[in-house]
């Protein structure tokens, strides 16, 4: 199974800086075949960088995109007109979910629309940190995991990578905590728990399930030898060059 590595750079990097840290990264990292090295920009430079990239070392992802293929949705950016340019696409991330009032329908509604356009749907989930201090991780987790899965047929189930970031570990969350490997392998298993009941063993064992809050190169390792964790999503340390590349080295070395 593959090792997913994916950055996710939020509203940083102009098209300029994003090109020069393409070119930078390109330069530095090998073509390591079992490792999915991925990198989401914003929006702007997905077509620039899109002719810029090196498809063998490395892919493009949307941060989000509106789930209506065409028509009177001023300002959105449509899956199909991504298709082509990027290969993945995160969904749900907790931003769109708390800052922009995104709920488990339209969540649902992108990650049909991602699959449409034949870009695979990074979907997002994880809970708050008083959701975990009231005990209803394994309830969100459910909720939001069967939310998201529930406009897609179950033969396209397997076409979906899972992140699991709880919400207090993602850096930018204020007081942010670190989660332990032992948090995030329950949380993962009970993802793959629910995926089981619902869609079956094979299903459940063959989906990726990445871990993101807080990963840097000195915890990578740690994280990626969780029990059922396929790779990582990460933040604030994709930004830094030296961080995003000692981190997919950690993940090659974790998987030799
Ligand atoms: C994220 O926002 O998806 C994330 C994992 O951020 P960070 O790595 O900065 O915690």
């Amino acid at each position: 199974m593959k090792t997913y590595i994916v950055g996710n750079w939020k509203l940083n990097f102009t098209v300029g800086e994003a090109s020069i840290y393409l070119h930078k990264l390109l330069k530095k990292i090998p073509n390591y075949r079992d490792i999915e090295v991925v990198v989401a920009p914003s929006a702007l430079a997905l077509q620039s960088l899109s002719l810029q990239i090196d498809r063998h070392k490395m892919k493009l992802a949307a941060q989000n995109a509106f789930y209506r293929d065409f028509g009177a949705f001023t300002g959105e950016i449509s899956f199909s007109q991504l298709r082509g340019l990027v290969d993945y696409a995160i969904i749900g991330h907790s931003e769109r979910r708390y800052i922009f009032k995104e709920d488990d329908k339209m969540v649902a509604k992108k990650v049909a629309a991602a699959i449409r356009n034949k870009i695979t749907p990074i979907l997002c989930i994880g809970e708050t940190e008083s959701e975990r201090a009231f005990g209803e991780t394994s309830d969100v987790i459910r909720d939001q995991l069967m939310g998201g899965l529930s406009e897609i047929g179950d033969d396209d189930v397997d076409k979906v990578i899972i992140a699991y970031e709880p919400v207090w570990a993602i850096s930018s969350t204020k007081a942010a905590k670190i989660a332990s490997p032992d948090e995030i392998a329950d949380s993962v298993k009970i993802i793959r728990r629910n995926l089981e009941e619902i869609y079956g063993k094979k299903v459940a064992s063959e989906i990726s399930v990445l871990f993101g809050g807080s990963v840097n190169s000195s915890n990578a390792g740690a994280y990626l030898t969780v029990p059922g964790v396929n790779g990582l999503l990460i933040g604030g340390s994709s930004l830094i060059l030296s961080e995003f590349s000692d981190i997919i080295e950690v993940a090659k070395r974790v998987q030799a």
